[in-house]
Order: structure tokens, then C-alpha cells, then sequence
């Protein structure tokens, strides 16, 4: 077994002085999947593919022509489509599907000579912030096997938590990169909503989802922001801005002025030691020089109820064309159009997915639409033009990830409202676009990971990186 590394500039050291080659570390990741199966992290585990993939970059290392990522070894969430492998989502209803095509975000990492050791478990289509909404069941987590890992991205985080990989691609709709994060200890970075191609990730909700990186360091996930993001022709969405080399630019800071919310310090909802963890960032970042003052953000309680009326909306359009026909699941116990329609959605699609499904359906619906969508847009843009206004005054905004730490497995299920409010303090990135990074910031008393979320100005990642490089070392 080789050592557990926590950076890829480890592991290029580690390869250039001959202590491993990138096929004894691939050997040594699968070791480690076998022996956490039961933590449930992976839906499908691409072994004999990746030992193959690991002798020829080797070789590509021993020539002196590998790529940027060579020594890499990454798992990619289920939603995310890799030619020629499953893609199911963590749901029935993908039963069966393999990918036409790469996304884009693949193809990129593929040709600087990544190697994509397997798929992870989510929660079904990304819905969800404990990863137990899905088809293939929970995903523990490596701290306390009683808790969650996170979600939607939770088998994505456990995978670089219990060493089954250096890094992991997840998706982040309103939180599911950087919430599993924090839960698991890491680094979870959402760009900026344009920065990267969502050509080829199964979509939830087009208008927030983005493509985020779950790593050890921050200099992996600067690394992989590189790499990954950047226009592309399959995207209309995408920013036409190059991109920088955010890895080779990171920079010591200056003092800076960051904002950070009243109410997360205040409200009875937040656990003591979220607040006391913030607390003490909060005079530790004074204590260097920062400027840090509080804000209150007047449309916090609106958050959460302005993210699930829309995303519960573009869901019901996005998953529209899950009909049994094209792809995936069909009812065996279809006979003619419509019970191909209702058998196999309603035996393909899990509880949480339906209940999103009606309730999308019914903020769109006419009698209706004025008084949730449409409303629910224009708080969106208030949400926004607030957001901008205090990213003007300052340059970051300072929140916790989430108000706790991991909770026991079995809880969400029970209730689903207290599990939507545990999104209050990612979803504001989301609503705006912003670029967030949720950094590792301790354990609690029970040796349980605590995160405290950055918040960043459009487009402005190695800002939020130069920053986050230093606050990890605070
Ligand atoms: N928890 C949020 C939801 O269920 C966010 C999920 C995500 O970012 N994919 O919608």
C-alpha cells in the first residue's frame, strides 16, 4: 500500500524520484475501494480500466510527454457521462443507459492524462444534502459511519475522505459540492455559474447547475478549475473569457475586507460549535490584519424557498424526458403509450424525485405561475443585486458551509423540510452564480469535519483561491 498523498504535486514528486509509479498507486486506491465497499461511495468502480489507463501514462512519464494531470486519479459523480460507461444518476429510472458521448469536463481531464477510477453514488438526480436519496442507498461517512457523508455529491466526497482517490468531480445545484465537503473534511469549490461546461452532466436545474471538485488541497482543486474550465461550443451558457492558469498564479495575500453574516453567529438554528468555529476565524482573520464586519442580509428567509421554487421548476421540465422510451428503465409492465409513461416514471423516479417532479409541475402550472415562478424569479434578482452590493464593499463573504455537522443517517428521510433548510447558507452561490469554496476548518467535540464557506466576486476564482490557500494554513 502506498502512503496517503494529499496533493498531486506530492504524488509528480513521488513519480519523478521513482518512490511509486501511477499503476502501484491505482492498485493501492483500489485496495482501499475494496476495503471501504461498505461505505458505499462508489455505484460502479472502473478497475481493470484504470490499471490499463495507469501503465500508459507511465510510459507518458518516463518519455517526458505526459499531461498536467498525469498521477491524478479521480472519481466523477453518476451524473456526469463518460463515453462507453453508465451514467445512471443514483436512479432506477437510468437503468440500463450508457453514455454516446464524454462530457466535456471528461474530455478535458482525459487529455491531461487523468485517470477516472470509477462512479460515485449522489442522491438521485442531485436532490438531496445527505446522499440518502438514492437508488443504491446511503453513503456513510468515514468519520462516524452513523452519519452522512453529505450531498448531493456524498459518495464523491467519502471517496477522497477514506483515500479511494485523490480527488472527485461533483455537481453543485445549491450546495452538493461544497456541503458533502465540509462534512468529510475537504475542499469543495463551485466556480462561478458559466466557467464551466455542463455539456454532458445530467441536468437538475440548468439555470444553477455547475460542475465543482471535491479534493485534499486547494491547489488540486485550482489545478482542475484549469484544466476543466473554458469554453466550449456545446454550452451556450459558458462565459466567452479565457481562462487563467489559477494553479501556477496563486499569490500571498493582502489585507482584505470580508463581510460575514449577523445571523450565523446569532441564530438558534446554527449549532454552538458551527458558531464558535466561525468565531474564531473570524478573530483569527483580524488578528492578521483583515478587516471583518457583519452584515445582515435581509433576504436570508428567503433563500431556501427562492432556490426550491425554481430548481423544483427546471427539474420538472429536465427530467420530462425520462418517458421509458428513449432511455433507460421501461416498465415491464407496460402495454400501450401512456402506461409506458406512468408505469415506468413512476416505478424509475424515487420518492424525493417525484415529490419535486409535482411540486415543480405546480409552481409552472397557470394558475400558479405568477404567484410562485415568476416571483420566485424576481426575489432571485433582488437576491443578486443584493449580493453585488455587498461584494462591492468587500471582497469576500464568510458563511459557514452548513448550520451543522454531518447528522445520523435515517434523519432526512423523516423530514424533509429540515433537510431543505440545511441548505440555507450554500444556496445564496447558487442564486447569484457566484463562485464559493467550502474550506476544512477542524472537527467537532465527536471528531466530526466542520467547513466555513468563501463567497467570491463573478469570474474572480483566484481571488477566492490565493484566499483559501492561505485561510486553510490559519
Ligand atoms: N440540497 C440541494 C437540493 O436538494 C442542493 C443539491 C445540489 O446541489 N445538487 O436541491
Amino acid at each position: 500500500m502506498t502512503k496517503s498523498y494529499t496533493s498531486l504535486a506530492e504524488i509528480k514528486s513521488g513519480l519523478q524520484s521513482g518512490e511509486i509509479t501511477v499503476e502501484k498507486l491505482v492498485k493501492s486506491y483500489l485496495t482501499k475501494i475494496t476495503q471501504n465497499a461498505h461505505l458505499n461511495a462508489f455505484n460502479e468502480v472502473f478497475d481493470s480500466e484504470a490499471l490499463a489507463c495507469a501503465k500508459v501514462v507511465d510510459a507518458r512519464v518516463q518519455q517526458g510527454t505526459a499531461g498536467k494531470l498525469a498521477g491524478m486519479v479521480i472519481a466523477i459523480k453518476d451524473n456526469i457521462c463518460y463515453k462507453g460507461h453508465k451514467a445512471a444518476a443514483s436512479s432506477k429510472i437510468l437503468d440500463g443507459f450508457t453514455s454516446v458521448y464524454s462530457s466535456t469536463v471528461v474530455e478535458r481531464m482525459l487529455a491531461e492524462d487523468a485517470i477516472i477510477i470509477g462512479r460515485c453514488n449522489c442522491d438521485e438526480f442531485g436532490m438531496g444534502a445527505a446522499n440518502e436519496n438514492s437508488h443504491f442507498g446511503a453513503v456513510k461517512n468515514y468519520a462516524d459511519e452513523t452519519k452522512v457523508s453529505g450531498g448531493s455529491s456524498g459518495g464523491s466526497a467519502v471517496a477522497v475522505q477514506a483515500d479511494m482517490c485523490l480527488a472527485a468531480l461533483g455537481t453543485d445545484t445549491g450546495g452538493s459540492v461544497r456541503q458533502p465537503a465540509s462534512f468529510c473534511g475537504l475542499v469543495g469549490l463551485k466556480p462561478t455559474y458559466g466557467r464551466i461546461s455542463r455539456h454532458g452532466i445530467i441536468a437538475y436545474a440548468s439555470s444553477f447547475d455547475q460542475v465543482g471538485t471535491i479534493t485534499k488541497s486547494v491547489e488540486d482543486a485550482a489545478l482542475l478549475l484549469e484544466v476543466m474550465a473554458g469554453p466550449d461550443s456545446y454550452d451556450s451558457t459558458l462565459a466567452q473569457i479565457s481562462v487563467p492558469k489559477f494553479s501556477q498564479n496563486i499569490k500571498p495575500v493582502t489585507p482584505k475586507k470580508i463581510a460575514y453574516l449577523q445571523e450565523a453567529l446569532s441564530s438558534p438554528g446554527v449549532d454552538a460549535e458551527v458558531k464558535n468555529n466561525l468565531a474564531s476565524y473570524i478573530d483569527k482573520l483580524r488578528a492578521d490584519g483583515h478587516t471583518v464586519k457583519p452584515i445582515a442580509f435581509e433576504y436570508l428567509d428567503y433563500l431556501v424557498p427562492t432556490y426550491y421554487v425554481l430548481a423544483m421548476a427546471e427539474a420538472s421540465s429536465n427530467l420530462s424526458r425520462y418517458d421509458g422510451v428513449h432511455s433507460g428503465y421501461r416498465s415491464p409492465a407496460a402495454v400501450d403509450l401512456v402506461s409506458t409513461y406512468k408505469r415506468s416514471r413512476s416505478e424509475g423516479f424515487g420518492k424525493e424525485v417525484k415529490r419535486r417532479i409535482m411540486l415543480g409541475t405546480f409552481v409552472l402550472s397557470a394558475g400558479y405561475y405568477d404567484a410562485y415562478y415568476a416571483k420566485a424569479q424576481k426575489v432571485r434578482r433582488l437576491i443578486r443585486e443584493k449580493t453585488d452590493a455587498i461584494l462591492q464593499e468587500c471582497d469576500f463573504i464568510l458563511l459557514p458551509t452548513a448550520p451543522e455537522p454531518a447528522f445520523a443517517i435515517g434523519r432526512g428521510e423523516k423530514d424533509p423540510v429540515t433537510t431543505y433548510l440545511s441548505d440555507i447558507f450554500t444556496v445564496q452561490a447558487s442564486l447569484t452564480g457566484a463562485p464559493a469554496i467550502s474550506l476544512p476548518t477542524g472537527n467537532n467535540n465527536k471528531g466530526l469535519p466542520l467547513g466555513l464557506q468563501l463567497l467570491g466576486k463573478h469570474f474572480e476564482e483566484q481571488a477566492l483561491i490565493d484566499f483559501s490557500k492561505y485561510f486553510v494554513g490559519l
